[in-house]
């Protein structure tokens, strides 16, 4: 069924009102979303064989993944409404990140190609393809959907970016207060897509790579 672009009424939005949602500048056609796409997969062709099969995994789903391209705005998948979920894709995006080095001693932030952040939301329509249920519950998936590399590299982001104190303590907080990156069920699909698609895109096409979560900013 593959992509699908929308302006927002198939996915049960007026387009002002996701606009605003979604704090886009604007959002765009579907001419410009099926030019965007086609230039992606061209990439994918000549870069990354993960590229192409996380592509091709959308391409096969007998239901539409919706794509909401936008100037602006918030980049991120959302598994509703399902089954195929929306990628919601900033096509003016400008990212750096910062890759890990040997023992913890951090590189310069690197400008990283935008597509990686496209494949990366394709990443999240894929685990929602394949693994629904770590979408389930509002995400808070149960643990035997991910592989065990992926709950240590977990634990640790959450060691690390909440060193004052364990991060056990810290979850009761962020639950109610609405973080999104902070939560355990988040970190998890976060990693496992990191780990299964943007990491290995990103060595297959030569661009440097996060090394956790957070080491990413704009420009
Ligand atoms: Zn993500």
């Amino acid at each position: 069924m593959t992509f699908k672009f929308t302006q927002g009424p198939e996915i049960g939005k007026a387009t002002n009102i996701l606009k605003g949602m979604m704090g886009a500048k604007e959002i765009l056609d579907t001419k410009v979303g099926q030019d965007y796409l086609e230039k992606v997969r061209l990439w994918a062709l000549e870069k990354s064989a993960t590229a192409q099969r996380v592509l091709k995994t959308i391409d096969r789903f007998p239901h539409p993944v919706y794509v909401v391209v936008m100037k602006g705005g918030f980049t991120c998948f959302d598994n509703e409404p399902g089954p195929g979920g929306v990628i919601y894709m900033d096509v003016d995006i400008d990212l750096s990140v910062r890759p890990g080095g040997a023992r913890g001693v951090y590189g310069e932030f690197q400008k990283q190609h935008p597509y990686i952040t496209f494949l990366h939301e394709c990443g999240h329509a894929v685990q929602n393809i394949e693994t629904p249920l770590q979408f389930e519950n509002s995400a808070k998936g149960p643990r035997f959907a991910l592989t065990s590399a992926i709950m240590d590299a977990a634990r640790k982001y959450g060691e690390r970016n909440f060193g004052s104190r364990p991060y056990s303590e810290r979850r009761g907080w962020f639950a109610p207060n609405g973080s999104v990156t902070g939560q355990p069920w988040s970190v998890r699909l976060e990693y496992d897509n990191i780990y299964r698609h943007e990491r290995p895109i990103c060595l297959e096409a030569g661009e440097p790579i996060r090394d956790h979560y957070c080491d990413i900013r704009q420009g």
